[in-house]
């Protein structure tokens, strides 16, 4: 009875559970800290294109035997965490179960990153999130790549663009399709509304994932054939 009453009281208090485990969460937190703990952190050496890490470092000066195989458009890409797990997990919520609260918690993650490594992003002209198109935008009603975008551009201080760059089409899900597929199925997909504020400037692409590259490498692809010069990818996970 008493437990009863205080379990009612504690989900009046803190009526959350982890988005990850499930677990009932006595803090403010959205994760719990086991799972917290868990989320695979992506180490160096790292691919210096694609940024996943390397299991031999100078083997190939650097260049994962992916990127050696199939270049990719961008210049480089760089991602903290790795994706599976409890990563996953949370990137499944905030993409699809509307936790749009988790955005300041997964750019932190991305931020620690830029300053862990000192990556230098001082050149930056544009912060490009990967836009959606507006079939999915309606479905969803947010892009989490602009969500994110928001919490980089304040800690890097620079300006975000949301209409630079547009999907000229609805793709279909990259999930469950081999690398080849994936870049046939993002062809063309990307179009630049406005080429005149992308001449000649160094712009910094944001998604949640990069898995073989091809979405980020066609958009890249796009922006560079509309005049930008150098284009970097930063996400969540790769
Ligand atoms: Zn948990
Ligand atoms: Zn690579």
């Amino acid at each position: 009875m008493l437990k009863e009453f205080f379990r009612g009281l504690t989900d009046m208090l803190f009526p959350k559970t982890c988005l990850s485990c499930k677990t009932r969460l006595i803090t403010e937190a959205l994760i719990c800290p086991d799972c917290k703990n868990k989320i695979k952190i992506n180490i160096p050496p790292f691919c210096i294109r694609c940024g996943k890490h390397l299991e031999n470092k100078n083997l190939n000066k650097n260049v994962c035997p992916a990127c050696r195989k199939t270049p990719l458009y961008f210049d480089r890409a760089f991602s903290p965490c790795i994706y599976e797990g409890v990563i996953q997990k949370l990137i499944h919520q905030f993409k699809y179960g509307n936790k749009r609260s988790l955005s300041p918690v997964l750019a932190g993650l991305m931020n620690e990153f830029i300053r862990e490594y000192g990556i230098y992003l001082d050149f930056i002209d544009w912060i490009i999130p990967i836009p959606l198109s507006s079939a999915r935008m309606r479905e969803r009603e947010y892009n989490q790549s602009e969500l994110l975008s928001r919490h980089i551009a304040q800690e890097i201080q620079k300006k975000v663009s949301q209409d630079i760059l547009i999907r000229s089409r609805n793709t279909l899900t990259q999930t469950g399709l081999k690398h080849s597929q994936r870049r046939e199925n993002v062809k063309g997909s990307f179009k630049v509304r406005d080429c005149k504020p992308i001449k000649g400037r160094n712009l910094l692409l944001i998604d949640d994932v990069l898995t073989t590259g091809a979405t980020a490498s066609e958009a890249a692809y796009t922006l560079k054939n509309a005049g930008a010069n150098v284009v970097f990818v930063l996400t969540l996970a790769n």
